[in-house]
């Protein structure tokens, strides 16, 4: 039987590890079979507070991973399959076998959602991004496209009008389901045309990486090559949150709804990361809430073994 079970082992799973592990609750942790979350497909990351010449996100995944198991967070590299968190002790299935714990932090992160262009994967890094914050300074006065119409693609696109020469934002149709302050706020941009509605329907590049798009009329099927240097997804994120239903609430994305900070609606359940966090989405505030989450977790032991 563990006190701390952690759920994935991005920057919220081993910053809930590490604090876990020195407060002595010796947690475990399922790393699930590709460890160290959405930092590992990332190349150089500047906003991580503590690298004066920033920090490859492997690398820095692989600093926490270390700075866990240096303290005694025993890793283990497996999925949890199923859980049962009805009743105390909470239970969770990994290879068939049961695992008990008292407390649990689910991190398992979200998955940013692509176009499943055929390059696209050779392409992140090289011209294809999923996020703005993360990328952005990378083109800075270039031309870029913002691909999507819901608030995250509003909020890249003006995010990366800041930095950049131009934002084209293409969206397949030509009503935004985006709130409309945030719509407005777009339109009103001087830096931000609309495209609309188009889709990318190819990713051109060259072997130095994107060097544009080709651009298909949703309603006319016209296509139309667009030269661009950044291609940014901000057509939303899938969360891992299917397995840990019904035990914890979800919003109507699938987001992990927490309250008093990372508490599920279940008791000694705690959610971190971005499985929890529909809005900023950043290593930093997921760092922030595996903090907080395995202090809520060592409370939460400790009013337990006092009844
Ligand atoms: P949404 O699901 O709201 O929007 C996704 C957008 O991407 C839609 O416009 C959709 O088009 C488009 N899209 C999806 N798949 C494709 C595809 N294959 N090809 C082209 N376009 C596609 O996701 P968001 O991430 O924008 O928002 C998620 C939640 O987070 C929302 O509740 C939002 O309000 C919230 N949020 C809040 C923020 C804030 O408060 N500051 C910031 C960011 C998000 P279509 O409309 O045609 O389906």
């Amino acid at each position: 039987m563990y006190k701390v079970t952690i759920i994935g082992s991005g920057p919220a799973g081993l910053t809930a590890a590490i604090y876990a592990a020195r407060a002595g609750l010796e947690p475990v942790m399922f790393s699930g079979l590709q460890p160290g979350g959405q930092l590992t497909t990332t190349t150089d990351v500047e906003n991580f507070p503590g690298f004066s010449h920033g920090i490859l996100g492997p690398e820095l995944m692989d600093n926490m991973t270390q700075q866990a198991t240096r303290i005694g967070v025993r890793i283990f590299q497996k999925e949890v399959s199923r859980v049962d968190f009805s009743s105390q002790p909470l239970r969770m299935y990994v290879d068939g076998e049961e695992v008990l714990s008292q407390t649990v932090i689910i991190s398992t992160g979200a998955t940013a959602k692509t176009l499943n262009l055929p390059n696209e994967q050779a392409l992140m890094g090289r011209g294809i991004s999923t996020c703005a914050t993360c990328d952005g300074f990378f083109y800075r006065g270039k031309r870029v496209i913002v691909v999507g119409g819901g608030d995250s693609a509003m909020e890249e696109s003006l995010y990366l009008a800041n930095l950049c020469q131009e934002v084209i934002l293409v969206h397949r149709q030509d009503k935004f389901r985006a709130s409309m302050i945030m719509q407005e706020r777009v339109r009103r941009h001087p830096k931000i045309t609309l495209k609309i509605p188009f889709t990318v329907a190819e990713a051109l590049a060259d072997d130095k990486g994107l060097t544009g798009v080709m651009l298909k009329n949703t309603e006319t099927g016209e296509l139309e090559n667009f030269p661009i240097d950044g291609l940014f997804y901000g057509i939303g994120h899938s969360p891992n949150s299917s397995l840990f239903a019904p035990f914890v609430d979800v919003d109507d994305h699938g987001y992990i709804r927490v309250q008093n900070f990372t508490e599920t609606k279940t008791p000694g359940v705690f959610a971190a990361g971005d499985i929890a966090d529909p809005v900023f989405k950043q290593a930093i505030t997921a760092a922030g809430m595996g903090c907080q989450a395995a202090i809520q977790a060592a409370k939460f032991i400790e009013l337990m073994s006092e009844a």
